[in-house]
This record gives C-alpha cells, sequence and structure tokens, in this order.
C-alpha cells in the first residue's frame, strides 16, 4: 500500500529511518554528493540535462544528498514535495518570495521566531510587501485582518517563544474560502506532534537546524507542500537568491532525522515532567507547556498536537529579569544559549537574545516579557536536569 504521495503507509518511526534513503546501490547510509556541479558525457546529454532538469547539475538547483533530505521529510509531513535550504531562515524567505511580489499583503501571527518578525515586518515591507499581525490564538482575528491584496496567512504553532497556539484547522478553513495560501512554521512541534497538512495547512516550513537534525551541528531548512509549489520555489528564489543546503548539512540533517520520533518521545516525556515540576516552585509565577494544564489552550495542544507538547517550556520567575539573569549564572547542565532541539538542555533569556532587536512594544505585543525564561529540554535524564534547575532556583546556601 502507498499513500496519494507515493510513500508506503509506514508508520512515523520506519517514515524516519526509510523515506529517501536511494534504492540503488549497495551502500546502507546515503553517500554524501561533496560536489557544487556536475558533469556530462557529452555536449548533447549537457544540453538535454539543462533542458529536461532531470538529473543533477548544480549543486544550488539541487543535489543528490539534499534530496535525501527532502524525501524524508516530505514523507514524515506527509506533503508531495520538499526542498532543503541553507537554515531555517532561507526556508522562510524562499516560501514567501514565492508566493508574494509588490503590492501584496501577508497576514501573520505576532508570535513570531525574532528573525520572522523582522523579516516580515521590515524586510517585506521594503519590497513592498505589507504584513499586519495579529493575536495568533484567535482565528477571527486573521479573518478580519484580509483584504483585497491579501496572498497568504502565516504562523507558528506553538508559537516562538510565548507558546501561543494556533487552531490550524480553523485558520485553513478561512484562507481556503477565500483562496488564500496557508503557511506554518512547524519547527517547535515537528511531524511527530503536528502534521499541519492534515489539517488544511497548505506550506510547512521549518528550521531543520532545530529537532528535525537535532543534534545541534548543521544549519538548515526545508520547505514542503504541493510539488507544483516546491519545484516554482526551487526553479524561482532558491536559484536566484540562492539560499541552497550543503550538501555535508543535508547528510547530518538527514542522518539526525532518523531518530526523529525517538528523540521527540523522550523530548515531550521530559519536557511535561519539568513543567510539572516548575509549576510547583514558589519562585516561579507561571510555566506554559502545551500539553501541562498550565496552558491556556490544553484541550487544543493535545487535538492538534497528538503525540505530545514538544520540547520546549516557558516560565516567568517571580524576581523577574534580574532572577533570570541569576538563574542563567547558577545553572551548571543546562546550557546558556538560544538555540533549541537538541541533545543538550537550552536556556535562553528572550528578551536579552533572540528577541533583543524587537522594539519593547513589538516584544511586548508579541507576549515577551522581562522575566520570561525559554527552556528547550533535551535528551539528559529529568531528574539531572531537575536538579540543576533546583539548585539555580534555590541559589547559593
Ligand atoms: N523558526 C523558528 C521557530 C526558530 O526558532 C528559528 C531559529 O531559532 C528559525 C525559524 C530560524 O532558523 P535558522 O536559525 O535555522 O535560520
Amino acid at each position: 500500500m502507498t499513500s496519494e504521495t507515493g510513500v508506503p503507509n509506514w508508520g512515523l518511526h520506519t517514515t524516519a529511518v526509510h523515506a529517501g534513503q536511494p534504492a540503488e546501490g549497495f551502500d546502507v547510509a546515503p553517500a554524501l554528493h561533496l560536489s557544487s556541479t556536475f558533469h556530462f558525457p557529452s555536449a548533447a546529454e549537457a544540453a538535454r540535462a539543462y533542458q529536461a532538469e532531470d538529473r543533477p547539475i548544480y549543486t544550488r538547483w539541487g543535489n543528490p544528498t539534499s534530496a535525501v533530505l527532502e524525501a524524508k521529510v516530505a514523507a514524515l509531513e506527509g506533503g508531495q514535495a520538499a526542498l532543503a535550504t541553507a537554515s531555517g531562515m532561507a526556508a522562510i524567505s524562499t516560501a514567501l518570495l514565492t508566493l508574494l511580489k509588490p503590492g501584496d499583503h501577508l497576514v501573520a501571527a505576532h508570535s513570531l521566531y525574532g528573525g520572522t518578525h523582522l523579516l516580515v515586518t521590515e524586510d517585506l515591507p521594503r519590497l513592498g510587501i505589507e504584513t499586519t499581525l495579529v493575536e495568533a490564538t484567535d482565528p477571527q482575528a486573521f479573518a478580519d485582518a484580509i483584504r483585497p491584496n491579501t496572498r497568504a496567512l502565516y504562523l507558528e504553532s506553538p508559537g516562538n517563544p510565548t507558546l501561543a497556539l494556533t487552531d490550524l484547522h480553523a485558520v485553513a478553513e478561512i484562507a481556503r474560502a477565500q483562496r488564500l495560501k496557508t503557511l506554518i512554521d512547524n519547527t517547535f512541534a515537528t511531524p511527530f506532534n503536528q502534521r499541519p497538512l492534515e489539517w488544511g495547512i497548505d506550506i510547512v516550513v521549518h528550521s531543520a537546524t532545530k529537532y528535525l537534525g537535532g543534534h545541534g551541528d548543521a544549519l538548515g531548512g526545508v520547505i514542503v507542500a504541493d510539488a507544483e509549489f516546491i519545484e516554482a520555489a526551487r526553479r524561482g528564489p532558491l536559484r536566484r537568491f540562492g539560499g541552497a543546503i550543503s550538501p555535508f548539512n543535508a547528510w547530518l540533517i538527514a542522518r539526525g532525522a532518523q531518530t526523529l520520533p525517538l528523540r521527540m518521545q523522550w523530548h515531550n516525556g521530559s519536557a511535561l515532567r519539568i513543567a510539572g515540576f516548575l509549576a510547583g516552585r514558589s519562585e516561579v509565577a507561571w510555566v506554559r507547556y502545551p500539553w501541562h494544564e498550565s496552558h491556556p489552550q490544553q484541550e487544543l495542544a493535545k487535538r492538534q498536537m497528538g503525540s505530545g507538547g514538544g520540547g520546549v517550556l516557558v516560565f516567568e520567575l517571580r524576581g523577574g529579569t534580574k532572577a533570570g539573569a541569576q538563574m542563567l549564572d547558577r545553572v551548571r547542565l543546562c546550557l546558556r544559549t538560544a538555540s533549541l532541539g537538541d541533545t543538550r538542555t537550552l536556556m535562553t533569556h528572550p528578551a536579552s537574545t533572540t528577541h533583543h532587536r524587537l522594539a519593547p512594544d513589538a516584544r511586548r505585543a508579541a507576549g515577551i516579557s522581562d522575566g520570561l525564561m525559554r527552556l528547550s529540554v533535551g535528551l539528559e535524564d529529568p531528574e539531572d536536569l531537575i536538579a540543576d534547575l533546583d539548585a539555580a532556583l534555590a541559589g547559593p546556601p
């Protein structure tokens, strides 16, 4: 049995391991094609290949190792096709530049990764593309912001860093009724916890730097959509703006993605446990984690993020920024850094790092208070992490 997209109807673990592996040859692991260009046996074959584009030509256009990653992530998301890019930001900008032209309008959620926030509020307007930001948790706010020149709705769910959720089905219905495209950044949830295309979303983007790669060693991004969109993105903005992935990074990320379901199970379990631990501490004003009762949208999280709440949680310390800085300085196992989706647990203070370039008003609108802390729970033993957090909260004796 194969699915509509031509991939066998495997479970997610089997898909993660096998999808995208080339059938030919004797290698168990995919070959690493570290070649910027590919040669032709004759002038006629070169001319034919440039016409047909049915074989490797030049790595900025595509590469057999990158194709392994693309096929794997397309299968994991249940999409027709995928395009691997140099970073998550390259995936987002390539997808948006494929869709939008000067004079168009985009509706986007307030709660976005800082880089995406600046892309849609500063860079797109410079290209003549307007953006309206709306409350991510309110589908009606997306509907109300639509204008005659709106082309697409863009969201992150869970959003970075507030973990605000958007009802994907509701927003997809609003967009369909008006023939608009929907895009989601699925970096936080990953296809293990959330498959947006099944809720009617059209285009999924990822920072593959995070959970897909999973080991904090390679930058990359992926766009998943229908074959027509992916072809337009590959032939257009990818080639000309040049955000192609390095084959070595594609190889590392495809290797990491084989264990995505296993890793996500552990991330989900540990993060939920740690959310419970932090919620019980007097130093902590509040905790938010999609699958924990602390989250105002827990019911939506359980419906939409079927397998778990992911590896990221946020919390606010009663002592605000000062207490946050103290806690960051006291942790020994958790690393003080602004990324996520790593094997290691990473702790961030978004207001002074990932979102520091946002104006204070924009930060507040994005739900980022000065005392907000973000924890990307890694693959360590949760008991060790709890002991580290406990000591950091308690402070010196
Ligand atoms: N999307 C989200 C949700 C992110 O958290 C990030 C980076 O932190 C990005 C996109 C950008 O990804 P990259 O750093 O791979 O460009």
